[in-house]
């Protein structure tokens, strides 16, 4: 995890964003998931469910910022995307 945000940029948001177009993604646990996901678990010590889904405070998918991250349910997302759609801002789901 420190590697990662360790080759990560700092923006001027206070984003860090991987260097990938995408969200970076990596495997642990024998599976594929988000960086941004791994780091919030890492970080929090916790093993988020497929009911919980980690959210970005920040709207940028690319930034795996512990402190711009937070957890919620679909549903909390889902009012996310809804939000951003109405200030004009077009990115897909998590
Ligand atoms: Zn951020």
């Amino acid at each position: 995890m420190n590697s990662l945000l360790r080759e990560a940029e700092l923006n001027e948001d206070g984003c860090v964003v991987t260097g990938t177009v995408q969200p970076r993604k990596l495997r642990f646990n024998g599976r594929q998931d988000r960086a941004y996901r791994f780091v919030y678990c890492v970080r929090n010590r916790l093993a988020a469910n497929r009911d919980q889904v980690v959210r970005h405070r920040c709207h940028n998918r690319r930034c795996i910022n512990p402190e711009h991250l937070t957890i919620g349910d679909r549903r909390d997302n889902l009012y996310d995307e809804l939000d951003r759609r109405a200030n004009g801002v077009d990115w897909a789901v998590l």
